[in-house]
This record gives structure tokens, C-alpha cells and sequence, in this order.
């Protein structure tokens, strides 16, 4: 029996509502619901094949370079270009989805925090 599909997963097929900020064929991307910083966008590869970004860096490192252009893409067209990027990678990291994403965080944030 397969798993549910991931919260994003239903995010993507518009089955639960989001501030979608970009979308490509392989990339969908929206503002966090409880944003850690005055810019938090979530980067997700459509395909929930990878759990985390380990698993996408050794399957699709092509992909993974996709997600990072779209954090550049996304913080010059939402704040000044500049941006901390973060994959939480276990449960223990504070990952709570695991369909694999990359939190980007812009604005001022604050100097020596991990923003979380
Ligand atoms: P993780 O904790 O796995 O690194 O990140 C999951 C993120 O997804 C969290 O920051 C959480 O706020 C966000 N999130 C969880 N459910 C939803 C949702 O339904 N909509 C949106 N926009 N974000 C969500």
C-alpha cells in the first residue's frame, strides 16, 4: 500500500490552500504558514521521491541545483538577494515534512542565530 501523499504533495494539486510565489514543471514554491523570518518561502521539488536532501543530492543533483536557483530567484524578486537556506535533515534537525524542501529565509536576520 502506498503512503498518503505529503502535505505539499496536496499543496501542489491545489487540494490545501497556499500564497504560491513560483511553479515550474519540477519546482513549486510558497510562503511558509508560520514564518520564522520577514521572508520565508519553502523551495519543493514536486516529486516526494526524496525524503530529504541527501536523498536528492545523490539521485538529482540537477534538481537540487534547480531548488538553489529558485532561492536566488525568489529572494531577488522578494527581498534584496541575499538569503539563508536551510534543509532540516531528521526529525532531531527539526524536520517535520519529509518530502524534501529548503527553507529560505531574507530579510534582516538576526546576526549569529541559525533563524530558527
Ligand atoms: P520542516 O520542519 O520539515 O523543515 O519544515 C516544514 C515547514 O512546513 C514548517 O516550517 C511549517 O511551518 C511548514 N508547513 C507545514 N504545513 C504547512 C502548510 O499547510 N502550508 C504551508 N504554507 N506551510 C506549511
Amino acid at each position: 500500500m502506498s503512503n498518503p501523499p505529503s502535505i505539499f504533495t496536496r499543496i501542489i494539486a491545489r487540494e490545501i490552500p497556499a500564497d504560491i510565489v513560483f511553479e515550474s514543471d519540477s519546482i513549486i514554491a510558497f510562503r511558509d504558514i508560520a514564518p520564522k523570518a520577514p521572508l520565508h518561502i519553502l523551495v519543493v521539488p514536486k516529486t516526494e521521491a526524496y525524503r530529504n536532501v541527501t536523498e536528492l543530492a545523490a539521485a538529482d543533483p540537477g534538481l537540487l541545483a534547480e531548488v538553489v536557483a529558485t532561492a536566488q530567484l525568489i529572494a531577488s524578486e522578494h527581498s534584496d538577494g541575499q538569503y539563508r537556506l536551510i534543509f532540516n535533515t531528521g526529525d532531531n534537525a527539526g524536520q517535520t515534512v519529509f518530502h524534501v524542501h529548503a527553507h529560505v529565509l531574507g530579510g534582516t536576520l538576526t546576526e549569529g542565530s541559525l533563524g530558527f
